[in-house]
This record gives structure tokens, sequence and C-alpha cells, in this order.
């Protein structure tokens, strides 16, 4: 019984060290997330990641470079769109930031959470203006800000589990369970890293997003404009980008509950962003 009540104890020791070493707090949002995956375990899955779509890109040929006569432009102001954001978000150093342009009539874009970011040319004409690229881009560096690849990890390493919950989130520090968090980041490699994000992480992205542009010097009601345009470009069905995400009526209208805060960066960008 004694020695029951001893390693009863000594779980619940590992439980409360498990929560502490899980539990981190979304910068910006405040939100609580249970990440068991560091920055470096996640960045190193998506250099692979990355890598091997480049490749394939460029062999295609999609890749769009500043020698391209239709589209150096573009390339051009998504690049100084993009670095006003990342300076904004005051994490310019943080991540190994590169946007790249595919030339692809798709309305998409997509970030890895190592910082490289894919943008479709078939978004250009949607996001229409540097605004609109801004708000594009807020949302995909906010992702990557609160971590939502680490976090989709987790979830779905803690699904596997079960109700070896409290375990698992202990697989960190004990190599019984590194096998396990092997496991869940080679399905994280299966799936690209970007395993779809939920509803929630997408609306956390278009929170810091229209933060972010903000404080960048967009006017942040254009977010709202993006979104009108996607619905209509998108039809019933949406363009790919939208699949994943909130329905727009939500989505438009979370945003206008957030302009006023997004407005007070608007109004004074020296004014910090709660970034821990
Ligand atoms: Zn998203």
């Amino acid at each position: 019984m004694r020695a029951a009540g001893r390693s009863r104890g000594t779980l619940i020791g590992l439980l409360v060290a498990a929560v502490a070493v899980a539990c981190a707090t979304v910068p910006i949002t405040g939100r609580s997330q249970v990440l068991l995956f560091s920055d470096q375990q996640v960045a190193r899955l998506a250099d692979q990641q990355h890598a091997k779509f480049m490749a394939a890109a460029r062999e295609k040929g999609v890749v769009v470079t500043s020698a391209d006569a239709s589209d150096a432009r573009n390339l051009d102001t998504v690049h100084a769109v993009g670095r006003r954001i990342i300076d904004a978000a005051g994490l310019a150093s943080r991540y190994r930031w590169e946007i790249t342009l595919l030339r692809d009539r798709t309305a998409n874009a997509s970030v890895l959470p190592n910082g490289k970011m894919i943008v479709h040319t078939g978004l250009l004409p949607i996001a229409r203006n540097d605004a609109g690229l801004a708000a594009v881009l807020g949302h995909e560096v906010g992702h990557v800000i609160a971590r939502h690849s680490a976090e989709r990890l987790s979830q779905t390493m803690l699904a596997q589990v079960g109700v070896q919950v409290a375990n698992a989130a202990v697989a960190l520090y004990d190599p019984r369970y590194q096998a396990l968090t092997g496991a869940a980041l080679g399905l994280g490699a299966q799936y690209g890293v970007l395993l779809p994000y939920s509803r929630a992480h997408e609306s956390e992205a278009d929170h810091i997003g229209v933060l972010l542009m903000a404080k960048a010097g967009y006017e942040p009601a254009e977010s709202i404009a993006l979104w009108e345009r996607m619905e209509e470009r998108g039809g019933s069905r949406g363009p790919e980008w939208m699949s994943s995400h909130p329905n727009p009526g939500t989505r438009r209208e979370q945003l206008r509950a957030w302009l006023p805060e997004a407005r007070r960066y608007y109004e004074n960008r020296a004014l910090p962003l709660p970034i821990r």
C-alpha cells in the first residue's frame, strides 16, 4: 500500500511538472495552449519540408524571381509588405522569415512554423492593394507567432495516447516517451507540418494579423474588405485558402469587433504589442 501511495505521489508530481512544462501562453492574445514541442523541433521539420517543396517548385519553374518580367514587381511588393509586417511583430531575428511568390492561379497563401511563407500569384488580384496583402501576411505571421503548428502536433499526439495525456506531457523529459514524441513529429512531417489548423487557430491568426497590419501602418478595416472580395471571388465553395477557415460572415464580424483594438496600434505605432 505504501508503495502504491508513493507511486501515486510520484505520478501527481509528474503531472504537476507536465502541466508546467506543457502550458504556454500565446503572445498578444494571451490564450493558454499545450505545447509539447520546442520551436527548434518544429523548425527542423519545417526546414526539411520547405527544402523539398522549393526543390519541386523550382523544377516546375513556378517560383517567381526578380528576373521575371511579368511578376518581378509583384515580388517586390510582397517582400516590402512582408518586411513591414515582420518588423511590426518585432520578431525579425527570431525566425528565418522568407516569402516565396509562386506562379499559380489559386488564391492561396501558407506559412511554415520556421517563418517561410508561400504566396500564390492568384491571391494578388483579391488582395488588390498593399493593405489587402498585409491582411493576408499578417494572418500567416499570426500562425507562426502563436505556434499553431506545434500546438496542432501536440494535440494530435495527446489524442493518440488518449488517457495517457499526463504521461505524454512529460515526454520531452522522459526517455520512455521519446518514441511517442518521435511518432508525432513523424506525423507532422507526413502532413507537411501544416496539419490543418482548427477554426480557433484561424480566428486567432486573424486577430493577431489585424493588429500586426495596423501596427505596420495599414488601415485595419481593409482586412474586412479583403474577406468580402474573397467571398465574392470564391462563390459557394470559396478559394482554397478559405476552405478550412471560419465562415466569412463570422470572420467579418470578429474582425469588426477587433477594429477598435487594432486602431490603437494604427494611430500610435509606437504602442508595443504584448509579445512575451
Ligand atoms: Zn490560416
